[in-house]
């Protein structure tokens, strides 16, 4: 897989998937727009792709304020001269209540970072990737929990499940325009966001659940990812790739 001459946004970039997607589709030649809310973790990946001989610049971006990605989107053709490529990826968790007990903040927060931000991002990506006029791709960060159900992450669940119908319906909009767009299924991944708010013995009973016997890791997401962006990838749009150890298959 080639990505030299593209430019390519990721979002959440700063840690866990989204730092490994980047560094991939930078080591693979691609122009990197590293962004994330957290600047300097943003700016720590840039420096990790600098040594490796890729070209990266770091963006503060809300994905939850429309404002604040249209402008991600105009940085990544001011700096680069166009966009290609682009990975809907940030996301957060949330508390573990019941849908009776969810807090109403926390459900409206989930909305906002984990659907609202990916449409954003479809929104004006797609319309910088339409006046580059070199068609493009893109992959959003939707997860296993697109596709069945956890109790006690409603909001979650919710807004992973919506974002496989919301793919469905921009890549038919834009398949004839030669931007195609999938999304991911990822079951329990080894990142910070599981390592920080979870206990040890809590995410040893999440690795059993996958018959692999263990969680997955930020490159083997990163690698599906980098294949739905690249030219092998031409005949797939549309569609929702899971990538979880078997968890479903029991
Ligand atoms: P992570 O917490 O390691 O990284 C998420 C990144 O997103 C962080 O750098 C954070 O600063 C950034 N971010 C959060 N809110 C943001 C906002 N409003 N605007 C911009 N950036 C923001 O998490 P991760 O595990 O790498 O998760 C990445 C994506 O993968 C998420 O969408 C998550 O739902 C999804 N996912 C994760 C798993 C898993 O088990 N880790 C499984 C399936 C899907």
């Amino acid at each position: 897989m080639d990505f030299k001459g593209k430019t390519a946004i990721v979002t959440g970039a700063g840690s866990g998937i989204g730092a490994a997607i980047a560094l991939e589709l930078a080591t693979r030649g691609a122009h990197v727009v590293v962004a994330d809310i957290d600047h300097s973790s943003a700016v720590d990946t840039v420096t990790r792709i600098a040594s490796e001989v890729g070209s990266a610049l770091a963006f503060e971006v809300d994905v939850a304020d429309a404002e604040s990605v249209r402008e991600m989107a105009n940085f990544a053709v001011k700096e680069f001269g166009g966009l290609h490529l682009a990975v809907n990826n940030a996301g957060i968790g949330g508390p573990s209540e019941t849908t009776a007990d969810y807090p109403l903040e926390d459900w409206r927060k989930i909305i906002d970072v984990n659907l609202n931000g990916v449409f954003y991002g479809l929104k004006y990506e797609i319309a910088a990737m339409l006046e580059t006029g070199e068609g493009g791709a893109i992959v959003n960060m939707s997860s296993v929990l697109g596709s069945v159900g956890r109790p006690k992450a409603c909001a979650y669940v919710a807004t992973k499940h919506a974002l496989v119908g919301l793919t469905k319906v921009a890549a038919m909009e834009f398949a004839a325009r030669n931007i195609r767009i999938n999304a991911i299924g990822p079951a329990f991944i080894d990142t910070p966001l599981l390592t920080k708010n979870l206990d040890p013995d809590v995410i040893e009973s999440l690795a059993e659940l996958h018959p692999v016997g263990r969680l997955g890791t930020p490159t083997e997401v990163s690698a599906l990812t980098c294949f739905l962006l690249s030219s092998q990838a031409s005949f797939i749009t549309g569609s929702y790739h899971l990538i979880d150890g078997g968890y479903t298959a029991r």
